[in-house]
């Protein structure tokens, strides 16, 4: 008799750790993991590429460090659609492969509400290659500014204040003295703005700790505008909404950072979904696809305690990639599937390397001791995606300063 086929899509945190879960299990399978490049990318460090902090390397490892060829055969691929009753996967360049389980793990996208203009003018920051392309951007317009002295080559405006905004311009302000003397541009000239939908900025922490990680934005000169809701971006204006008057700032860098949604891939498969999150089922598996897990930024559970999905973060999918193996093990034995629970441990927002807010099993969190939390939460990911060799080669261990 054939081996049982289990297809992962995606080596992201969801992916990966629930690869390495099945690989460790003594299972009559045969694992297929697809991703469209060659290596696995810490998302939650994806800031610190777009901001020149540090190289795609330093943010990323070689899937092929955590696939056992025995029982896992690694295809480099993208994937173009899931064939959900015929149990096909296509892909652009290997044709099409059939499973018997899939776990499906794409990851997010950049969300733009449907906002004029922001498709071709604003710079968003979901993988490495759009990452590098934001850092790579800013430096061309300071060379620019030098051509025309033009000071709109000099403002950079990021859209949204999630986490990734403040998360990247805390990075940002570290780098930009940096930046300054690099390109020769002057420091006194150069402005970043911040424009927020929401009147209250990091609403999710105590104020005492929003206001201490805005407080120190703000002091590296960074503008923030709230309750102004961004209508429309052209190549150097983005347009806002104040008090009812449509408003407006030149920038020739606009990053759009402004929210997520999960992979196109789940739309146009057929799945039923909002944004392209599925609602699934308590094993993980699509509604009428018992053989379907979908995890990571393309699903949505339920918070029993807001009465909304739980936020698409690192920490859940990692959660998920354990409980989707789990519960596929338990499909395959005949033995009771085990429902997804969560509790969140917390969150910690970084304000550059030695800055962070947080709140960490009902603890709030400042300063330099929130920014080694940070390090230690992202190694601990890197520990369920990597294992012991990789997080040795690439975690954060810089706590003393
Ligand atoms: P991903 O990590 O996005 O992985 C998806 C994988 O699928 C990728 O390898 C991608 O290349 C691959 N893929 C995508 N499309 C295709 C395709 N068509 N074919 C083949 N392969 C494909 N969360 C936290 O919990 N804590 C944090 O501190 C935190 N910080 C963040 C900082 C930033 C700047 C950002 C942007 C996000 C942060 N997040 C954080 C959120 C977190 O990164 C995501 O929730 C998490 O990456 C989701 O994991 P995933 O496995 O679902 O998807
Ligand atoms: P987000 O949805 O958390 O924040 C987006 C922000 O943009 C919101 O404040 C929203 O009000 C604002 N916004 C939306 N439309 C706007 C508009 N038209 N004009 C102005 N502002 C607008 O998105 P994110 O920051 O990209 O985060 C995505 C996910 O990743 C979240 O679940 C987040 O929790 C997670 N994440 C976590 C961390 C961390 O834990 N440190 C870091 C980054 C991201």
């Amino acid at each position: 008799m054939s081996k049982t086929n289990v297809v992962i899509l995606g080596a992201g945190y969801a992916g990966l750790r629930a690869l390495r879960s099945l690989q460790s299990k003594r299972l009559d399978i045969d694992i297929t993991l697809v991703n469209k490049n060659e290596y696995h990318y810490e998302a939650t460090y994806l800031h610190e590429v777009a901001s020149g902090a540090h190289a795609a390397e330093r943010i990323s490892y070689p899937i092929k460090d955590v696939v056992t060829p025995k029982r896992t055969n690694f295809i480099q691929d993208t994937v173009v659609v899931v064939n959900k009753d015929e149990k096909t996967v296509e892909l652009e360049k290997n044709g099409t492969i059939s499973f018997d389980y899939l776990i499906l793990a794409l990851g997010f996208e950049s969300e733009s509400f449907g906002i004029k203009g922001v498709d071709e003018f604003g710079l968003p920051m979901v993988d490495i290659e759009t990452s590098k392309a934001v850092d790579e951007h800013l430096r061309k317009q300071f060379e620019k500014y030098n051509e025309t002295k033009d000071e709109s080559y000099l403002s950079i405006v990021v859209c949204g204040a999630g986490f990734t905004s403040i998360e990247y311009i805390g990075e940002l302000t570290l780098q930009m003295p940096k930046l300054v003397k690099q390109y020769n541009v002057p420091a006194e000239k150069i402005q970043i703005t911040c424009i927020e939908a929401m009147s209250n900025l990091l609403p999710m922490f105590d104020k005492e700790l929003s206001d201490y990680g805005i407080e120190i934005l703000k002091k590296r000169g960074v503008k923030f505008f709230v309750g102004t809701p961004i209508k429309e971006l052209t190549a150097d204006t983005v347009i806002y909404e104040e008090a009812g008057e449509l408003k407006s700032v030149k920038a020739k860098t606009i990053v759009w950072t402004t929210g997520v949604r999960g992979s196109s891939i789940v739309e146009r498969s057929g799945f039923e979904q909002r944004r392209n999150r599925v609602m699934v089922e308590n094993d993980l598996t699509a509604p009428g696809y018992p053989e379907i897990f979908i995890i990571g930024d393309c699903s949505a559970v339920m918070d029993s305690k807001t009465n909304r999905p739980f936020p698409p973060t690192a920490q859940i999918a990692l959660k998920q990639g354990v409980s989707a193996a789990n519960n596929l093990e338990a499909k395959l034995k005949g033995t009771a599937i085990k429902p997804f629970t969560f509790t969140s441990l917390g969150t910690v927002c970084s304000i550059g390397n030695t800055e962070a807010i947080g709140e960490v099993m009902g603890r709030n969190l400042k300063g330099y001791p929130a920014s080694v939390m940070k390090k230690i939460i992202g190694d601990r990911s890197l520990m369920m995606t990597g294992g012991v060799g990789i997080t040795a080669k690439k975690g954060r261990f810089d706590f003393f300063r």
